[in-house]
């Protein structure tokens, strides 16, 4: 079968590949549809540095060369002897967390703590930009009411809802939201659903800014930081915002958003930033400021995203801004991400175009 590969920085080839085989009793084969490209895929790309292990995974065993795509809807083609939960013919979005099911912590029902998880696409074996993979059991979603590109998104939309439900954004909040890529511009989507009254945003890049606004922001703070935390003062009677969601991962986006909260106020930090940086704790302390990491999503993030989709309440489909045939990922994928110009958020890949049978 065929399957996008990441070799290595600037090394993303498609290859010929052998296919999974037959799935074992709990496992389920499935054609990928659609999948979606992030900021993590395009770190495989250009650097500095990415996800996939060079050597072996101590759960998957996988390494590179690896098959990417971790966002994506597929159509399941085979299950094994003891699968309930869908039949040969569903559509279904994968969730591309793999966890070992024996720790202390999965046996907790917390796996996205599993020191061992692995992730389809990124540190596993199959990923969704290849002709077919082999999932586990629990990580399919029946689509039902959802479309296929929607069901390709449903991965950022459960991160940006994990990192809105860990700020704890209640009706009527304030929120301000650093960074508009995809997860920053669900996140706008997502704050609303959880009943934000004023949704400001810090986004340099125009395109992007705008887009940022048609979703639902009613502002985008420029200059430098000192002059975003004085708007952000007269836009919120001198106090700053509820909650602030760091979605950039950039030097000082965090210590920018403890200071655009009031005391007492919440950042969530979604975003994974490349090393450790030095934030303000003495403010932490003093204003206070809780401060929480929003890590993936737990699976009651993720069945809480599927129903809002469904329910026309959570429309994710927004931030898709392009879409290209795996021959074209390059150029048309990974290439268009890295262009500031373009100001592209969700670029989606299609990987099959119809139903495969087994
Ligand atoms: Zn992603
Ligand atoms: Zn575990």
């Amino acid at each position: 079968m065929r399957a996008v590969r990441v070799h290595g920085l600037h090394d993303i080839r498609i290859d010929e590949v052998p296919e999974p085989g037959k799935p074992g009793p709990s496992e389920i084969l499935v054609a990928p549809r659609w999948g979606g490209l992030c900021g993590t895929d395009v770190k495989e790309y250009v650097g500095p540095v990415g996800s996939v292990p060079d050597q072996p995974h101590p759960l998957t065993g996988a390494c590179k060369p690896l098959i990417l795509g971790h966002e994506f809807s597929a159509n399941v083609v085979a299950v094994g002897s003891a699968i309930a939960n869908v039949r040969p013919g569903d559509r279904v979005a994968v969730m591309p967390l793999h966890y070992c099911g024996a720790c202390p912590l999965c046996l907790r029902g917390d796996f996205i703590l599993c020191p061992q998880k692995a992730w389809l696409g990124i540190s596993d074996r199959w990923g969704g930009f290849g002709d077919l993979a082999m999932v586990q059991s629990y990580q399919v979603t029946r689509l039902g009411s959802l479309t296929d590109e929607q069901g390709a998104v449903v991965e950022p939309a459960a991160v940006s809802l994990n990192a809105v439900l860990r700020g704890g954004v209640a009706p009527g909040d304030t929120v301000l939201i650093v960074g508009c890529g995809p997860i920053g511009s669900l996140a706008i989507l997502a704050s609303r659903v959880a009943g934000a009254a004023r949704i400001y945003v810090v986004e340099p890049n125009p395109k992007r800014a705008a887009i940022a606004l048609q979703l639902g922001a009613v502002a985008n703070l420029e200059g430098e930081r000192a002059q975003q935390v004085t708007q952000i003062r007269d836009l919120t009677n001198g106090m700053g915002v509820d909650i602030a969601i760091d979605c950039a991962g950039k030097a000082g986006t965090v210590n920018l958003c403890i200071e655009s909260v009031r005391p007492g106020g919440v950042v969530s930090v979604p975003s994974v930033h490349p090393g450790p940086m030095e934030i303000d704790i003495r403010s932490v302390t003093r204003k206070p400021v809780s401060v929480v990491g929003s890590l993936g999503y737990t699976q009651e993030a993720w069945d809480r995203t599927v129903a809002l989709i469904a329910a026309g309440r959570y429309p994710v489909e927004r931030v898709v801004t392009s879409r290209t045939p795996r021959d074209e990922i390059v150029a048309g994928g990974f290439e268009a991400l890295i262009d500031p110009g373009r100001g592209e958020l969700k670029v989606l890949v299609e990987v099959n175009h119809a139903v495969r049978d087994a």
